[in-house]
């Protein structure tokens, strides 16, 4: 479903992807892992198109996503993303924050669009919390906000850069059962996360990055109990 062929990626003369070739199906979990600096948001952020790229393609189904092109925005509505802070507009409920996007960008009605929110917010538990504005919600649920926005889009992936490491340890247990339901029904995910026991548990593979480039990728479990590359089992001693 999204397909990453020699991708590069500078900063200037900073290379930060140095080909990165990977393949993520529909319905697949994808756990990105790797030392800070290493590019896994870079890689996440050329996905939806937030940043450029400068050879190779990224392809989500058939279609190559290039930040410059006017088809970047329908595409970018195919990919959701969730951000480490949560990035709810702090003027508006739970509720209108999970509307928004459906109203202003899909062109829903608002009726349609609120009973979806409301449904939304009952899946990810929040149904006591929709009138409830970002500022007068924990960071756990602020978060699961986040998810239950990036699902009113009806994306076809959900992109997640290291959703739970801005929360108090206590909360991120929930968020992570989230994500977890949201992998058992199916939904194609990518997600930068230290989270190794999730990482373990919940996906179907994991991708090391280091400086650039996947150093090690395959099935979750061979890769996060059985690392073939030094750099790998290091960064493996190192989180967990
Ligand atoms: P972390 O775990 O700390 O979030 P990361 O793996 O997500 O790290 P990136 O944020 O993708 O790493 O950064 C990769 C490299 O690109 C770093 O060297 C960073 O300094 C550089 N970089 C990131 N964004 C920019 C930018 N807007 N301009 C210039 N360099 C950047
Ligand atoms: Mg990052």
């Amino acid at each position: 479903m999204i397909s990453f062929n020699n991708v590069h990626k500078a900063y200037g003369d900073h290379e930060v992807l140095k080909g990165i070739n990977a393949e993520v199906g529909k319905g697949q979990v994808v756990c990105l892992i790797g030392p800070s600096g290493s590019g896994k948001s870079t890689l996440l952020r050329c996905v939806n198109g937030l940043e450029e790229y400068q050879k190779g393609d990224i392809l989500i189904d058939n279609d190559r996503v290039d930040a410059e092109a006017k088809s970047i925005h329908s595409l970018r509505t195919r990919v959701s993303m969730v951000f480490q802070r949560f990035n709810l507009f702090p003027h508006m409920t739970a509720l209108e924050n999970v509307m928004e996007g459906p109203v202003h960008v899909l062109k829903e009605n608002k009726a349609s669009a609120r009973k979806h929110a409301e449904e939304l917010l009952t899946r990810v538990g929040l149904s006591e919390k929709m009138d409830f504005y970002p500022s007068a919600l924990s960071g756990g649920q602020q978060q699961r906000v986040a998810i239950a926005r990036a699902l009113a889009m009806k994306p076809e992936a959900i992109l997640f850069d290291e959703p739970t490491s801005a929360l108090d340890p206590e909360m991120v247990g929930e968020v992570l059962q989230v994500m977890r339901s949201l992998a058992e029904e199916h939904m194609t995910m990518i997600v930068v996360t230290h989270e190794i026991q999730f990482a373990r548990e919940v996906a179907d593979s994991v991708l090391f990055l280091d400086g650039g480039k996947i150093v090690e990728q395959g099935q979750a479990r061979e890769v996060l109990t059985n690392p073939q590359h030094e750099r790998t089992q290091d960064f493996l001693r190192r989180v967990t």
